[in-house]
């Protein structure tokens, strides 16, 4: 049966930066982990950071963008946290190569996790289209990235498979 990578922090661990619990719950979600099919993850964590941590978003100045070594991350304090970042995406691949998964389910608007948006890099709300840096990575790596919001559609796509 295929596995699903699950953001931690739907699944329900306290892994948020501002240390909030955000599960989520969905006859779907209880199904697949009844199934045993969530896999979780929290790149942020992997890569390093701590909880509470301050947040962060993915600037966007000329030439940033993607996972191809101009991307900066920085925290509302001004500290770059651009290599955890990309350490995190980094052992999440490494995951679903390991355990041969090839859907994910990733929460929206994170710098990490977003699968449509991210804040726009200036701390001050505003969404943007865009991935996070392990959405990006996966979805290179030809990973089918689905976001909260998108429950039926990966439900679909697994009875497709
Ligand atoms: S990095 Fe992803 S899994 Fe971790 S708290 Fe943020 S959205 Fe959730």
């Amino acid at each position: 049966m295929e596995k699903i990578l699950i953001s931690a922090c739907l699944a329900g661990d306290r892994v948020r930066y501002d240390g909030r619990l955000a599960p989520l719950d969905h006859p779907l979600i209880r199904e697949w982990k009844k199934q045993g099919r969530l896999v979780r993850f929290c790149p942020e964590m992997e890569g390093g950071l701590p909880m509470p941590r301050p947040p962060a978003e993915i600037l966007r100045g000329p030439g940033a963008g993607g996972l191809d070594g101009k991307i900066r991350i920085k925290t509302v304090q001004g500290e770059d946290v651009t290599r955890a970042f990309i350490k995190g995406a980094e052992l999440a691949l490494a995951l679903i190569l390991r355990k041969n998964i090839s859907v994910a389910l990733l929460k929206d608007k994170s710098p990490s996790c977003g699968s449509s948006r991210v804040y726009d890099g200036k701390f001050r709300g505003r969404l943007i289209p865009g991935m996070g840096t392990t959405s990006a990575l996966l979805d290179r790596f030809g990973v089918r990235v689905f976001s909260e919001t998108q429950l039926e559609a990966l439900n679909l796509f697994l009875k497709s498979g």
